[in-house]
């Protein structure tokens, strides 16, 4: 594995919305929402600045999830709108699992790299897994091309 020192910066607050989120009383099924935020390449850091919602057409099923395509372009438009945000990953819970990608989710996060029509040089993602006793543990990713690796997780309090 090539060691790509890319770290995920996100605010607190965001992180906890994210947190709220995955713990809303359905937390045996999956549940997830685009990343919305800025890549900035020199310092190998994406900054986020948005979790969106799953949204109400979103397929959660324990071991699947599907985000509502319409509810997140909507989003992600809103985002572009208020300060340049773009579409940089994607975050999703694992009730039953642990904070890694699945296959099913490396080759997902892989066609988004690939595909030259959404123009990504890299997916980051972040994967909560809720446990017993409602440990959770969330840890970031980042896709590029040529494989999936652990990045930093870099929570900020701004
Ligand atoms: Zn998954």
């Amino acid at each position: 594995m090539v060691a790509t020192a890319w770290s995920l910066s996100i605010p607190r607050s965001v992180l906890q919305g994210i947190l709220r989120l995955a713990d809303d009383g359905e937390r045996e099924l999956e549940t997830g929402g685009i990343l919305l935020g800025h890549e900035d390449e020199p310092a190998s850091t994406t900054r986020v600045t948005t979790a969106g919602d799953p949204g109400p057409a979103a397929v959660r099923q324990p071991r699947f999830f599907s985000r509502d395509l319409q509810h997140s372009q909507q989003l992600a438009d809103m985002a572009w709108r208020l300060d340049h945000s773009q579409w940089i990953g994607e975050w999703h819970t694992h009730p039953h699992g642990q904070p890694v990608p699945s296959r099913i989710d490396h080759h997902s996060y892989l066609r988004h790299v690939r595909d030259p029509e959404l123009g990504f040089a890299r997916f980051v993602s972040l994967l909560v897994a809720i446990g017993p006793q409602r440990r959770t543990l969330v840890a970031a990713w980042i896709t590029e091309p040529n494989g999936t690796s652990p990045a930093k997780l870099d929570v900020t309090d701004s």
